[in-house]
């Protein structure tokens, strides 16, 4: 039996990165998307031939789920446990920016409430939802021919943001969604210990992803100028080669634990 993982926000992106990362290691997917029904297809498609190019057979579902949406997190959590008997690594990857940047003594009600929603609400009640379905099953998967033991030990993700601690005035509500995507990591890291389950933050920095799109050519600039001492743009696939360091359970003494993927960026430097 392959190890599982529900990955949010798989259409594009980074987690599209996460997603071929686990393929090529042979999990099997379930890949969450809000609207790009296409795009979502399309990564599936890639992950099953990014597995078979390494000799394995893995299957990845796709499921269409508003995270900021009580029903739809049901919705999703049910299809998942209808296809796969159990849960190894839940990523909470999906996020939104806000529409407009808008300068924090202007910004609105309504692009807060969604922001919020959508990058710290629903992550917080879908892991809740999903820890609960990790603690009804065995902590170890069980390996061919019945016997348990070395399988990676479970884990949940959060894909924060350098914003959990870094002040952008032009986007208030984004900020405050990913510091508080901090203390949800610190809260289930220190609710899940006991049963195993590792919880770790992703602190991503300057990727390039349609998020980032719109601010290509300043970002090209300010890393040109030195903002990330290793001075280049992140890819989705950085990321997902941290995620499957945990996926891996390579680190099996640390929870509740940051790791940056952001090319230095949160070094200060004099
Ligand atoms: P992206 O390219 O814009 O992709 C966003 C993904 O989230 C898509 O799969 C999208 O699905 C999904 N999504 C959007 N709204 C959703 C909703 N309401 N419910 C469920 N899924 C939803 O973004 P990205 O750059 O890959 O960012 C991924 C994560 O990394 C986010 O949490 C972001 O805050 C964080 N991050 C990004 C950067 C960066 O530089 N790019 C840096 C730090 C942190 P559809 O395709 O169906 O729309």
């Amino acid at each position: 039996m392959n190890p599982t993982a529900l990955i949010t926000g798989a259409s594009r992106g980074i987690g599209r990165g996460i997603a071929l990362e686990l393929a090529g290691l042979g999990w099997d997917l379930v890949l969450a998307y809000a609207r790009n029904e296409a795009a979502a297809a399309a990564t599936a498609a890639d992950c099953r031939a990014a597995a078979r190019a390494g000799g394995r057979e893995i299957r990845a579902v796709t499921v269409q789920a508003d995270l900021a949406r009580a029903e739809d997190r049901a919705t999703l959590v049910t299809r998942a446990r209808a296809e796969f008997p159990r849960l190894d690594l839940l990523v909470n990857n999906a996020g939104v920016a806000p529409a407009v940047r808008a300068d924090l003594l202007e910004a609105g009600e309504e692009s807060f409430d969604r922001v919020l929603a959508v990058n710290l609400k629903g992550p917080f009640f879908l892991t809740q939802q999903v820890a609960r379905w990790m603690l009804e099953t065995p902590a170890a998967l069980p390996a061919a021919g019945g016997a348990t033991g070395g399988a990676p030990p479970r884990a949940i993700v959060f894909v924060s943001s350098i914003s959990a601690y870094t002040a952008s005035v032009n986007r208030g509500d984004y900020c405050i969604s990913k510091a508080g995507l901090a203390m949800v990591v610190k809260l289930f890291a220190a609710r899940l210990a006991e049963a195993g389950i590792g919880v770790f933050e992703v602190r991503p920095g300057i990727i390039a992803t349609d998020m980032t799109a719109p601010v290509r050519a300043r970002y090209d600039r300010l890393i040109g100028e030195g903002l990330t001492p290793l001075r280049r743009w992140g890819t989705p696939a950085d990321v997902g080669r941290a995620v499957a360091a945990i996926a891996l359970g390579l680190l099996p003494f640390s929870t509740g634990e940051v790791i940056n993927v952001d090319g230095g960026f949160h070094l200060h430097r004099l």
